[in-house]
């Protein structure tokens, strides 16, 4: 059974109790993913992060969720490209709005 390296370093160390939050949705770990999801799901990860993205989300359910709530995002982006290298006038708009 394939384990990602993260996950046993983390296993004996949190068993403490913290309030009774539910910690399931967004563990601490996933704080330093998070915002990194949106970057690899436009392809704006170095190759390196790439990588390490994609095991994170091998082992976690939550950020993989996050992932494919983003890939419409994706999808729109390409289209938007392939738009704008069609469409001068869409494509001065964008210049101006950078
Ligand atoms: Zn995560
Ligand atoms: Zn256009």
């Amino acid at each position: 059974m394939p384990q990602g390296p993260a996950r046993s370093a983390r296993e004996g160390a949190g068993a403490g109790k913290s309030g009774g939050r539910k910690q399931e949705k967004m563990n601490r770990e996933c704080d330093r993913w998070r915002p990194d999801v949106a970057l690899y799901v436009i392809g704006a990860l170095e190759a390196e992060e790439r990588a390490a993205m994609r095991w994170h989300l091998l082992s976690c359910p939550a950020c993989r969720a996050e992932y494919e709530e983003l890939l419409p995002v994706r999808d729109w982006l390409d289209q938007t490209r392939q738009h704008l290298a069609s469409c001068r006038a869409c494509r001065d708009d964008y210049r101006a709005f950078l």
